[in-house]
């Protein structure tokens, strides 16, 4: 297909509708999916690693496929945030 996508955020991505077509490998196997992750993040110029029991993904059932969504992106910020404030409590 020569309909390739733009850097944008597409308009029809919202959640509540699926299955949705898949990115890579085009057929509308993408469902919603809680995966264990093993996540990275900096803070602070520091490496934080911390562990994701359940992130919220998209996942294609045809090609396996993880795609994270703003949601996605939101649980690993939050994540880490609690990651952090575990290992140093605000002084305050
Ligand atoms: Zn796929």
């Amino acid at each position: 297909m020569p309909n390739k996508n733009h850097s944008g955020a597409a308009h029809s991505a919202q959640t509540g509708r699926f299955p949705r077509p898949c990115p890579e490998c085009g057929k509308e196997e993408l469902y919603p999916a809680a995966i264990a992750y093993d996540a990275e993040a900096r803070h602070d110029g520091r490496r934080y690693a911390f562990h994701i029991p359940a992130l919220q993904v998209n996942q294609c059932r045809a090609c396996g496929e993880v795609l994270f969504s703003n949601a996605t992106g939101d649980q690993i910020s939050q994540a880490l945030r609690e990651h952090v404030g575990l290992l140093a409590p605000q002084h305050h």
